[in-house]
């Protein structure tokens, strides 16, 4: 993701660092004949580049910046993004824009159905992605009592597009949870880390990183359940 310079700063070492509007750092160093940034080492260089954006790594893996917890206007926004994103998915597969709030509330009670038979290892979006083509498939049946679906309408195994419009939907709602778990679900489920390919990235025992993922699942679910009660309140 791209992050504005926001200020700069000398590690333990004198090697200059960004600071970045996420809140994470990253070094760019002056150090020839390897990387050449002879601005870094003069304020008025540096100042120049106030205001450009670096790739940061860190945000895309999800590195924790600090511990503090979601504030409840944070929470409303990251629940209000991830209900417009299912709401684009559900319009996106059926003609009537008319049915998407009662789909909606369809996909709340699968949520709370299903929350329980979340696998271990299992994709987040694939598993959100059955819920919702259950949801709009039932939604079908209830209008058309006795009429056969064509076997296209009926969920059958993951659909790849689906599935690619649901991770956004996913990421977006993993932003509630706290640093270290939502870091070790990123890299498993974005990155498809096993968890001691996980505890040998962040040099942590196999153990933390397995306790991680699984706090980290057991949030998630929480937060979809969470949602669901979100999604009954008027606002
Ligand atoms: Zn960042």
């Amino acid at each position: 993701m791209e992050r504005a310079i926001v200020g700069f700063e000398q590690d333990e070492l004198g090697d200059w660092r960004a600071i970045l509007a996420c809140g994470h750092r990253q070094h760019v160093r002056h150090n020839p004949p390897l990387v050449e940034r002879p601005w870094v080492l003069t304020e008025e260089g540096r100042n120049r580049f106030l205001g450009a954006t670096l790739a940061c790594k860190a945000c895309d893996e999800g590195e924790p910046v600090n511990d503090e917890p979601v504030s409840a206007a944070r929470l409303e926004a990251i629940y209000a993004q991830f209900q417009a994103d299912l709401r684009r998915f559900i319009r996106s597969r059926v003609a009537d824009p008319g049915a998407t709030e009662e789909i909606l509330r369809r996909v709340a009670r699968g949520l709370q159905a299903h929350a329980g038979e979340l696998g271990e290892g299992e994709g987040l979006a694939v598993w959100l992605d059955a819920i919702l083509r259950e949801a709009i498939t039932e939604h079908q049946r209830h209008v058309q009592p006795g009429v056969d679906l064509p076997a296209s309408a009926a969920p059958v195994g993951a659909d790849e597009g689906g599935v690619a419009a649901l991770r956004v939907a996913v990421r977006g709602l993993l932003d509630c949870l706290p640093g270290e778990s939502r870091q070790a679900l990123i890299l498993s489920d974005d990155y498809g880390l096993s968890p001691r390919a996980i505890a040998d990235r962040l040099d942590i025992a196999p153990a933390v990183a397995e306790a991680r993922l699984g706090r980290g699942r057991a949030m998630w679910r929480e937060a979809l359940l969470d949602w669901g009660q979100f999604l009954s309140r008027p606002f």
